[in-house]
């Protein structure tokens, strides 16, 4: 009779694992066609400066309005484009109209986007990179890419002479989630990085868990030693934000200075802060 039980158990984990692979395999199809279908689009979320809380630009994040899903999370789609071989090709996209976003802006105004471990392997990125930057007249200084340490499975050589051709456009490397994984201050050592994002997990979690105070004083000494600037992602509450001004964050991110926002919204947001520079000048 046991038996019995464990087979039907068998049987109806093995059901939900097939209905699971069927569901990928969808997904793996639809994301083919999806950037041929203009299901995906950009947000774009607000980064201000912890002295003054003003804008000093926006971190791209991709999003894909699936026609029967609705918007389907990166978390989920970014891992299968990266298994299946889409990654550069959506990569590539995201550059594109990244630096198109930036082109729209006015000086100082900066835009951060993402870079997975799968573009780094292509020596072609830094081409890529400084073609779009040169077909829209924009300065490699005006654009930020963030990597996390997953570049650094691979061939660390190679993703380091990758890093530094990006770095000699004027292109700024900021080292995104830092605070979990595998975080080794190994890859700081690197010259490459100019900026440091704490980890937005880590940063709500810091009124909570006073030892996480202790590493981010150090993760901003380790910053500083290396003139790096300190990000800290993930600050939802004014709570959050004073504790990581004060523990000497350089830039701040969160829902607390606005979600992510259409590029419409985000237009807004500097057409506005224009018209008060206009006014104090
Ligand atoms: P990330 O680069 O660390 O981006 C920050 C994530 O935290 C974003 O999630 C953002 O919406 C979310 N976030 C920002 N502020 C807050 C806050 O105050 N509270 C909370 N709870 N969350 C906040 P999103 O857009 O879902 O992206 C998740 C991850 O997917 C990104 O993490 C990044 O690793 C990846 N991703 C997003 N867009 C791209 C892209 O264009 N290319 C690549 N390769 N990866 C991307
Ligand atoms: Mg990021
Ligand atoms: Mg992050
Ligand atoms: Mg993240």
């Amino acid at each position: 009779e046991a038996k019995d039980a464990g087979r039907g158990v068998a049987k109806y984990f093995s059901a939900e694992l097939q209905n699971e692979q069927d569901d990928r395999i969808r997904l793996e199809t639809d994301l083919r066609n999806a950037i041929a279908a203009k299901q995906f689009h950009l947000v774009f979320q607000p980064l201000v400066s912890a002295k003054n809380q003003k804008l000093i630009g926006f971190e791209a994040l991709i999003r894909w309005n699936h026609p029967q899903r609705g918007l389907v999370p990166p978390p989920v789609f970014i891992p299968i484009a990266e298994e299946c071989g889409l990654m550069m090709q959506l990569g590539e996209w995201v550059i594109e109209e990244a630096i198109r976003a930036t082109a729209s802006w006015p000086e100082p105004i900066t835009v951060a986007l993402n870079i997975s471990p799968k573009q780094i392997v292509l020596p072609s990125l830094p081409n890529m990179v400084s073609q779009a930057l040169a077909r829209h007249k924009v300065a490699g200084n005006r654009i930020e890419l963030e990597v996390t340490e997953g570049v650094f499975l691979g061939d660390g050589s190679q993703t380091l002479d990758v890093l530094k051709r990006l770095r000699a456009l004027g292109v700024g490397i900021a080292l995104d989630d830092f605070g979990t994984g595998y975080s080794s201050i190994g890859y700081l050592n690197k010259a490459v990085f100019h900026k440091l994002k704490i980890d937005g997990s880590f940063v709500r979690e810091a009124g909570s868990r006073p030892e996480n105070i202790a590493i981010i004083q150090s993760i901003v000494q380790l910053a500083r030693s290396f003139r790096m600037t300190v990000t800290a992602e993930g600050v939802e509450t004014a709570e959050d934000f004073e504790r990581m001004r004060d523990l000497g964050c350089d830039t701040i991110q969160g829902y607390l200075f606005g979600r992510p926002l259409s590029y419409e919204r985000a237009n807004q947001m500097v057409l506005g802060l224009s018209a008060q520079q206009r006014k104090a000048g």
